[in-house]
């Protein structure tokens, strides 16, 4: 769908919700005006040709019961011509009042040409009764009344308004079928218009939620690369350019830690520091560019002697290295002291201006102790730092070591001297 995809999340549902309103309120409005048409198109066919029948079947019973009837009991003198004729004109006032009623109702053009003829004929009729009523009543005159014409006029009456009850009854049909046919049609209609309503909303929810679904794996996917670029420059600002090694920064934060975490672990700590013997020499004869080389595979050289992923190696800062093991007491520390140092010396870098060999050389030297209550991390370092020199003092590509921590004013004292 244009441009939904620039929406946000919240327009999107916004969107569907009103899609989903708009499409229930048009299906709740087609449905209210089909049963609006439904109901008129019921009352049109009860009301409007219904009542009309029976009108005119009452208007039939009373010529029937009352006018005709009474006439002949007038004339077999059941009733006397006085009562005949009261009961007679009631009658004949009834049927005119009915007849009103009648003609008031909803009439169609072609259905009032025969509701006026309907109408003359039943003032004829009813003039016909009324004249038969005056003269019985002038001269008491029972014998006046001739059954044939009463019959007469009654049967002709009756065949009228029958052909007007019957013309109303193909009405009634007529209007039925109508009524049907509307109505089906109505329900083709709404049924379309519900149909289309919902694949609309069909249509909007899935192009919404396929909207939310793409912006949430890109969100996933920005988020997973954000993820690994953070993880990079993390590493990265743990890591020494030149040598990969970790660096200063990364010895700074975790240090501490570690040496806390052996002590509660009543672990040995050993911390060595190494430092290439006369590299300001290898720089000035080979370049700093060969210096630097030199530095990655002394580097490398560390790394293959400690693999243990708990092992840590730090380029300190120069041509200074630090190494952390937790856990090596002090014979398997010294060992593996003497095995970096053979192993750099093994590498056969030739280093025509070292004093104390022809290849390049490290001096090596550590602490490996338990922690105790009374000194500090740094301790470690100071301890090891003052080893290191004595290797130097000693001769160089060497070790020496220490199993024992020694306060920072001793270990001062013992440099001065
Ligand atoms: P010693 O045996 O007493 O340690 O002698 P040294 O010459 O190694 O003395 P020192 O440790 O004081 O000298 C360090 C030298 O290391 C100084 C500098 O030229 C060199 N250096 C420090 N950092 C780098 C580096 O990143 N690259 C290179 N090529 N040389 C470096
Ligand atoms: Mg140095
Ligand atoms: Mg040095």
């Amino acid at each position: 769908m244009i441009g939904l995809d620039s929406l946000t999340p919240k327009s999107k549902l916004l969107l569907l919700f009103i899609s989903i309103a708009v499409g229930l309120f048009s299906v709740s409005v087609m449905s209210v005006l089909n049963i609006n048409a439904t109901k008129k198109n019921l009352d049109t066919i009860y009301f409007g040709s219904l009542v009309p029948v029976m009108e005119l079947n009452e208007i039939l019973q009373i010529y029937h019961s009352n006018v005709a009837s009474n006439a002949y009991k007038v004339k077999t003198e059941q009733i006397s011509s006085d009562e005949g004729a009261m009961l007679i004109e009631e009658g004949v006032q009834k049927i005119e009042e009915i007849w009103q009623t009648y003609r008031s109702h909803f009439k169609r053009y072609d259905e009032m040409l025969y509701v006026d003829y309907t109408s003359l004929e039943i003032e004829n009729t009813n003039g016909y009764f009324q004249a038969l009523i005056n003269t019985s009543m002038e001269h008491s005159d029972v014998l006046m009344i001739s059954i044939n014409d009463i019959d007469e006029s009654i049967s002709h009456i009756h065949g009228v308004i029958q052909k007007l009850i019957r013309y109303e009854t193909d009405i009634a049909k007529y209007e039925r079928n109508k009524f049907l046919t509307e109505y089906n049609e109505r329900n083709i209609k709404l049924i379309t218009v519900l149909v289309l309503v919902i694949l609309i909303v069909l249509a909007i929810i899935y192009y919404v939620f396929k909207a939310i679904h793409e912006e949430h794996k890109k969100l996933k996917l920005a988020s997973s690369k954000l993820q690994a670029v953070n993880k990079k420059l993390e590493n990265a600002s743990y890591t020494d350019s030149l040598t990969g090694l970790y660096n200063r920064r990364y010895f700074d934060m975790i240090f501490e830690r570690e040496i806390r975490r052996a002590r509660r672990d009543n672990l040995y700590v050993t911390f060595m520091m190494l430092d290439i013997d006369y590299f300001k020499q290898y720089n000035d004869t080979y370049g700093h560019v060969e210096g630097d080389r030199v530095l990655r595979m002394v580097a490398e050289g560390l790394r293959s002697v400690l693999r243990r992923p708990t092992d840590y190696l730090f380029r300190l800062g120069g041509e200074e290295f630090g190494v952390l093991i937790v856990g090596l007491d002090e014979f398997e520390s010294a060992t593996l002291a003497e095995t970096i140092c053979e192993t750099i010396e093994t590498m056969q870098i030739p280093h025509a201006s070292s004093k104390v060999s022809s290849v390049l050389t490290v001096s090596l030297g550590f602490v490996c102790a338990k922690m105790q209550a009374e000194f500090q991390p740094s301790d470690y370092v100071l301890n090891a730092d003052a080893m290191l020199y004595y290797a130097k003092q000693n001769g160089r590509n060497r070790f020496m070591m220490r199993t024992k921590i020694e306060p920072v004013e001793k270990v001062k004292n013992e440099q001065i001297a």
